[in-house]
């Protein structure tokens, strides 16, 4: 293995675990001969399983039929708060890998297929919840980002790449890739431009999501067994997505004024009022659950993609308690990480409620939801995660103070410790 550096520049590299892409980590390492990289979050997650003897995935016995109940509650175990968002996947899975498994029922009723559109701010869960049903369900899973799709022919990620790296993930088993989850990060991004909105967006955002709805609504993928680059005279193998499940995520900053309006002139509950009225008499938790098609499309979706997605769930912005409960309490939970961590080094880490509470507001501040939490608990704990391998043991405490760098961290050794104890 090595790292993604000078020697190699290939910009288009994604981590083969999570997917992401080598602009949003910070190191991406290369696997020897093939298109094959971990990036850094990556490994740290694997060496915190391994320190903690986690076994890989095992949220159910393989041979186990899974029920919306029991989707929820492996949603629980990684994913804090967004209940009703939770049941609304749960169902749909469950649905969906029915549907897979047997098209029709004795009357010969065929149930058609439901990919996802899941809203919700930035860093609240949307890509965890996902990943978290392929890890219950341990069928392959990508992200990949609206944004890099492109209309063939421009540079660009484009649909064979996305099931490229889903046949990757299958071990290169076309039945398995073709039960896989893909989840696309940023629709609302690939939103046309519209006259009514001031936001200015992309104008060739309609191809691009003519790109993505031939994608999702099913075709077949020609792609090369290896992930390699195309080569005319390489053999491909066909993989058909249609019954792949697409869940298609995004922040949709600014619908929320879009179902006022429409709310406001329908005068369905209200008196014809201005949107800042309605606005102001419902609060946005409100409002994202009245959003309806009509608003999408007035947002900029073209409604042929709107039709795919019939199943929308929405996720609340993360608050201070719940920003407080996702660094403690997921299973992977960030502070279980790091008590891990730091055990492996003989350092018994004490992160105090003070300092987790400053964290959430910290990250809070930012707008990036849960995201926040990890580069600023890292920012404050590199000198140590630094020293730690070196300083022989000792223990660690973090406070407020520590978190807005008031004062600097400190490993108390436990043998510096017992040398003053004995001196005294
Ligand atoms: P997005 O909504 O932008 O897709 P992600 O799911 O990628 O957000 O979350 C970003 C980071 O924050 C991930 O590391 C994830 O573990 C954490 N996170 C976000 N929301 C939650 C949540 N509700 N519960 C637990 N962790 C969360």
């Amino acid at each position: 293995m090595k790292p993604y550096g000078g020697d190699k520049i290939l910009p288009s590299s994604r981590c083969s675990f999570c997917g992401k892409a080598r602009s949003l980590v910070k190191k991406m390492i290369a696997a020897g001969s093939n298109d094959t990289y971990i990036c850094n979050e990556c490994v740290l997650e694997c060496s915190n399983m391994i320190a903690t003897g986690a076994e890989e995935s095992s949220l159910f016995a393989a041979d186990q039929q899974l029920t919306p109940p029991d989707f929820k509650q492996a949603m629980d175990a990684f994913v804090i708060g967004q209940d009703h968002a939770k049941k609304v996947l749960s169902v749909a899975v469950y649905n969906h890998y029915r549907r897979i498994d047997k098209p029709h029922d004795k009357d010969g009723v065929t149930f058609s297929k439901s990919n996802i559109l899941l809203l919700g701010p930035t860093g609240s869960g949307k890509t965890l919840l996902a990943q978290t049903l392929a890890r219950a369900l341990k069928v392959p899973f990508v992200i990949a980002d609206a944004t890099s799709l492109t209309e063939a022919g421009y540079v660009g990620e484009d649909v064979e790449s996305i099931i490229q790296r889903l046949m990757l993930q299958a071990n290169q088993n076309v039945a398995d890739a073709e039960r896989g989850i893909v989840y696309i990060d940023e629709v609302d991004k690939i939103a046309r431009k519209s006259e009514n909105m001031s936001i200015t967006r992309d104008v060739s955002g309609e191809g691009v999501q003519q790109a993505l709805l031939k994608l999702i609504e099913g075709t077949v993928a020609n792609v090369h067994p290896q992930g390699g680059r195309k080569h005319p005279n390489q053999e491909t193998v066909a993989v058909d997505t249609t019954s792949i499940l697409f869940i298609c995520g995004g922040a949709f900053e600014g619908l929320t004024d879009i179902v006022a309006e429409r709310l406001s002139s329908s005068g369905v509950g209200f008196a014809a009022a201005a949107p800042g009225n309605v606005a102001q008499r419902m609060d946005e938790e409100q409002l994202r659950s009245r959003v309806e098609p009509q608003d999408l499309i007035r947002y900029g979706l073209i409604p042929e993609l709107i039709g795919r997605m019939p199943v929308v769930a929405h996720l609340q912005p993360l608050r201070i308690e719940d920003l407080m409960r996702v660094f403690r309490e997921p299973r992977d939970a960030l502070l279980k990480q790091y008590h891990a961590l730091f055990r492996g080094e003989g350092v018994t880490l004490d992160f105090k409620e003070n300092a987790v509470r400053r964290l959430a507001e910290l990250a809070l501040e930012r707008r990036t939801g849960a995201r926040g939490l990890r580069s600023i608990a890292e920012n404050c704990l590199l000198d140590m995660f630094f020293t730690a391998p070196t300083s022989g043991g000792g223990s660690l405490t973090i406070d407020a103070k520590h978190i807005d760098r008031e004062e600097d961290p400190e490993i108390r050794s436990h043998r510096r410790r017992a040398q003053r104890k004995r001196a005294a």
